[in-house]
């Protein structure tokens, strides 16, 4: 196989451990680097997604019923077959989603982290004993929720997929998936070696198809106990008010619009160098992206001129040649970016690096954009209260710590948060105050298998990863036991 060619993947459905083709044509993935079709994927609509939760309501019998250790084995059989398969897997993910091959197989390393931290926690999911009157017994128990919907998007079409599943089958649900348009290899390839590690039949389904007669019919269901969602925030809204009918449980994972705060008494280097990984992650398409940097004016000038000095080592490119960062998904993603700086500029924000779209020579059937540095943003500019998802670093000059506070919480999102101080009481203060999920100081790993990830006010509920990842996918079970003497 060459390097630019795809490997072999599955492209149906797979509804209770069976691949089928689909009632409603194909549709095309298209890899966002070159522009060319890389494969056309099965669609399926209200009869595959009914048909699918026909079969996963059959499977949660035998599947919550099956020993913990039994379904950790299986899940970790699963890490396993990731794990060798990951080049695989990676390659697939970098030529229909464009993240570079680094990244995508981090990506892939995640899941078998993430695949493992499940299997054993799923064995740990404890009840309790209360203290109860004589003569009963009182009793909390945990169990799996029921059957699961699981809707997720494009930016990192792999780990959103098993961040979801692994602790619902851990807990002892059984899934449908349905994944987003433009990645549905990623999640293919996960489904052959689901198929291949011995799920049971109907344990982990997958439907390809329209997003909204899909999503409807899921969360209208009362066959689905719950329904996990990653993805823009006005879609979560739609899924939330047609959840809402039969009162299920709903986990949201919404937009963010991250503030990342550089205070004067901060180690800039560190600070800046940060940013720049950070930024350059899946080319800034990431929920948690630094979106809006605050810079203290004391430290502005310093700060600034090693941004562009940083910015302009980062490579674009093809993922399959190793860039720093690839293209971005589609045109309506470079159209925002376009539109985001149109706006600054007019409004009187300045570039100081790149602000063009790359059309030349390799770059000319892709969806590239040149990474790019915009200081002087003010509110009244769009990219101020926008998430922006795309290469663009945004430069916000701040004098006074509380003022900088309620700047970073003016948005409707509350997802990630980062700053940088090494002043214990600023660390104090600003990590009490922030209005957001996840706050990182001096750090930005926000997303690890054991710590709970999720945002508050528009950014969604719920939390994903960790031992609360898990605690989404039961309910508890109170049980008086009252027996004679
Ligand atoms: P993104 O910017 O990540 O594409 P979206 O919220 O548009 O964010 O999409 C996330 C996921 O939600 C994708 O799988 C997409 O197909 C799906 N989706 C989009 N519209 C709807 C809808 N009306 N109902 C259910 N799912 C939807």
């Amino acid at each position: 196989m060459g390097k630019y060619d795809l490997p072999q993947v599955e492209t149906h459905l797979y509804i209770n451990g069976k691949w089928l083709e689909g009632s409603e044509g194909t549709v095309d993935v298209v890899n966002p680097a070159t522009g060319e079709t890389l494969a056309s994927v099965q669609q399926g609509g209200e009869k595959e997604t009914k048909e699918a939760i026909e079969a996963a309501n059959k499977a949660f019998e035998g599947w919550s019923r099956t020993a913990p250790s039994e379904r950790a084995k299986l899940m970790n059989k699963m890490a396993d077959l990731v794990e060798e398969d990951s080049e695989r897997l990676a390659k697939i993910m970098t030529m229909e989603q464009g993240k570079p091959l680094a990244q995508a197989t981090a990506e892939i390393q995640t899941n078998v982290e993430n695949l493992r931290w499940n299997a054993a926690q799923g064995q740990r999911i404890m009840g309790e004993i209360i203290p109860s009157p004589e003569g009963k017994q009182w009793q909390a128990r945990k169990q799996p929720v029921g059957v699961v919907g699981a809707i997720t998007p494009w930016n990192f079409p792999s780990n959103m997929i098993i961040r979801k599943i692994s602790p619902a089958i851990a807990a002892g649900c059984t899934v449908i998936l349905k994944p987003a348009k433009s990645t549905p290899l990623s999640a293919l390839a996960l489904m052959e070696l689901f198929h291949k590690a011995g799920f049971p039949d109907g344990v982990v389904n997958i439907v390809m198809g329209d997003s909204s007669t899909i999503g409807k019919i899921l969360s209208e269901s009362d066959d689905i106990q719950k329904i996990t969602f990653t993805g823009s925030t006005e879609v979560g809204q739609i899924l939330n008010e047609q959840a809402a009918p039969t009162l299920k449980k709903v986990s949201m994972e919404l937009g963010g619009h991250a503030p990342f705060i550089i205070f004067p008494d901060a180690d800039v280097e560190l600070a800046v160098d940060t940013l720049i990984k950070t930024k350059f992650i899946n080319n800034g398409q990431v929920c948690t992206s630094p979106n809006r940097i605050f810079i203290h004016k004391e430290i502005k000038e310093q700060a600034t001129k090693l941004i562009v000095e940083k910015i302009r080592e980062v490579t674009v490119g093809n993922g399959l040649d190793d860039p720093t960062t690839g293209p971005l998904i589609n045109e309506e993603g470079v159209k925002k970016v376009e539109e985001q700086l149109e706006d600054a500029v007019a409004k009187g924000a300045e570039i100081l690096a790149g602000g063009h779209r790359l059309t030349d020579g390799e770059y000319a059937n892709g969806f590239f954009f040149e990474p790019t540095v915009l200081d002087g943003v003010k509110k009244e500019m769009d990219i101020f209260y926008n998430e922006t998802f795309g290469p663009v670093i945004p430069i916000i000059t701040f004098e006074d710590e509380e003022q900088v506070i309620k700047d970073a919480n003016d948005t409707i999102f509350g997802l990630a948060s980062y700053f940088f101080a090494t002043n214990i009481h600023t660390i104090n203060n600003v990590s009490n105050k922030l209005q957001y999920g996840m706050v990182g100081v001096n750090d930005t790993t926000i997303s690890n298998s054991a710590t709970p990830f999720g945002g508050v006010k528009h950014s969604g509920f719920g939390r994903e990863n960790g031992t609360f990842g898990v605690e989404e996918y039961v309910e508890v079970k109170f049980v008086t036991i009252a027996s004679e003497k």
